[in-house]
């Protein structure tokens, strides 16, 4: 009787552990400008849009119920640089990444970027930043990555990168940041390098 008591036990232990969920990962992805703040902006286009439209693909990839994926926001509407981060922070997020689109009034410069923080968790951050450059698509040239203390960054708890995505100033990024084609890949890379 003992011995099926020890059994019973066991097996119960065992269905228990198994069904138990692996943790959980906690991403934000922060998308930035939104409202009256439309960032750079080329003629009628808004780096706000193109972010919202590139975030919300990478959401629509994730069907991995062990990734918790998190928008700073999924509609055009205005929150704060602190609101993001502390969202970050209150969500114990594993990483976050912060989504924008560059501009300058050089119309020939081109290039993806990556910011990182410089502080104790500079080597995760980078590490992060390197995983995004490996899979980002080739059609927007590398540029390198940068130590910039953004405010997302600086005082987000958990590894984080700045993605300058590509430049709207320059027509060769600016049709691929916001071909449909264009977008999808880049979320696709994005998601891959979470993943
Ligand atoms: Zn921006």
């Amino acid at each position: 009787m003992k011995n099926i008591l020890q059994i019973i036990a066991v097996a119960t232990f065992l269905i228990l552990v198994s069904f138990t969920p692996k943790n959980k990962k906690t991403v934000i992805l922060d998308v930035g400008h939104g409202g009256t703040d439309r960032g750079s902006i080329h003629n009628e286009l808004s780096e706000k849009d193109i972010v919202l439209s590139i975030a919300k693909k990478v959401q629509d990839l994730n069907k991995d119920k062990q990734l918790n994926l998190i928008l700073t926001r999924d509609i055009d509407h205005f929150v704060s640089l602190n609101n993001r981060v502390n969202l970050a922070n209150e969500k114990a997020a594993d990483l976050l990444l912060s989504l924008h689109a560059n501009y300058t009034g050089k119309t020939d410069v081109s290039g993806f970027e990556i910011f990182i923080k410089e502080n104790a968790l500079t080597e995760e951050s980078l590490a992060l930043a390197k995983a995004i450059e490996t899979t980002y698509p080739d059609q927007i040239k590398k540029r390198k990555v940068t130590v910039a203390n953004f405010t997302v960054l600086k005082n987000s708890e958990c590894p984080s990168a700045l993605l300058e995505l590509g430049f709207m100033s320059n027509e060769s990024d600016r049709n691929y940041l916001t071909s449909e084609d264009g977008q999808w890949e880049i979320a696709q890379a994005i998601y891959r390098a979470i993943k």
